[in-house]
């Protein structure tokens, strides 16, 4: 038997793969969403309409670590003392490594660092891999086939310019992306046509749906996140104090302070002095952070600021 399996984000690409597949009258169809615990609440309140305009169920699944970080404590009581690290940030890490039951922080908490564009382990562990072990491999355990149906792009980025739109990945799952070849507008126009609403936070200015804010964000998307969305950063503040009490350097930021032009080679760095706070400072600036963007976002503004034109 083959079970259709759509992956869906709340975002666009996903949203059209889904009405794709609906429109093509596909069998024994469903989605997943992998809740990320760093999404902001109108994608959940998105996934839940989607789920009621289309009739169709979508699985939401989360990444647990309690076993890994209940694993690092150990790790920390013997293996850091034993390298002459203080009592004092051994004791601290050991303090604040209890799981949240919030995947993004706890896999921060294990990891002792937040993810970055060279080592992107979010995707994975908290999308990919709680897919995977949660929804398919009882699937195909049973000797079912998984269809897994993907809102990919080819020119989203130059990483997906060459992906192919149907994967044997073994073990009986195949990857099918039906939209491969579709140009962005070409989403909205699907959405507009099955009678769906994209997600409310294109037409707030965001280019992309995903994590709030993901690590990969633009300079851009920073801003606007921080002048529509505050309590997201605040949390992020949050979060870097948490991990840091968790990093053997006592220190992690959410993005790498080196992408700041303003931070010179020689700079301290430290998450009170370059952690999210200074990255909004800067994503206000223009000429590499040396003056400010009169032109640009108002804090507070409501306006729609969509790049796809979708102003109504
Ligand atoms: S949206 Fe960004 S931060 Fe979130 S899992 Fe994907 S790459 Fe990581």
């Amino acid at each position: 038997m083959i079970h259709n399996i759509f992956s869906v984000s709340g975002g666009k690409d996903s949203t059209a793969t889904l009405l794709f597949g609906q429109a093509l009258e596909t069998q024994n169809m469903s989605g997943v969403f992998a809740d990320t615990g760093n999404e902001h609440q109108q994608t959940y309140d998105y996934v839940d309409y989607l789920e009621q305009a289309t009739g169709i169920e979508i699985r939401r699944v989360k990444a647990d670590f309690s076993e890994q970080i209940a694993r690092k404590k150990e790790r920390i009581n013997t293996k850091w003392r034993e390298k002459g690290i203080s009592d004092y940030i051994v004791d601290r890490a050991i303090s604040i490594l209890v799981p949240s039951g919030n995947p993004y922080l706890d896999l921060c908490l294990w990891k002792g660092r937040f993810p970055s564009s060279q080592a992107q382990f979010c995707t994975q562990e908290l999308k990919v891999f709680p897919i995977i072990e949660q929804v398919f491999f009882p699937i195909t355990d049973k000797g079912d086939i998984v269809w897994s149906w993907q809102g990919v792009r080819r020119d989203e980025s130059l990483n997906r310019r060459y992906v192919p739109e149907f994967e044997d990945m073994g073990g009986g799952i195949f990857n099918y992306r039906p939209i491969a070849k579709w140009p962005a507008l070409a989403t909205f126009e699907a959405m507009a046509y099955m009678g769906i609403k994209p997600n409310p936070l294109y037409s707030q200015g965001n280019d992309r749906v995903g994590c709030m804010p993901c690590i990969n964000c633009s300079k851009k998307e920073l801003h606007n996140i921080a002048a529509r969305y505050p309590d997201a950063i605040d949390r992020i503040f949050e979060w870097e104090s948490l991990v840091s009490m968790a990093s053997k350097r006592g220190s992690a930021t959410f993005f790498c302070a080196t992408n700041d032009p303003t931070v010179k080679a020689d700079n301290l760095i430290e998450y009170q002095t370059h952690g999210i706070r200074r990255m909004v400072e800067w994503s206000k600036t223009m000429r590499g952070g040396r003056k400010l963007d009169l032109f640009g976002i108002k804090d507070g503004s409501t306006e729609c600021a969509s790049s796809y034109g979708l102003c109504e």
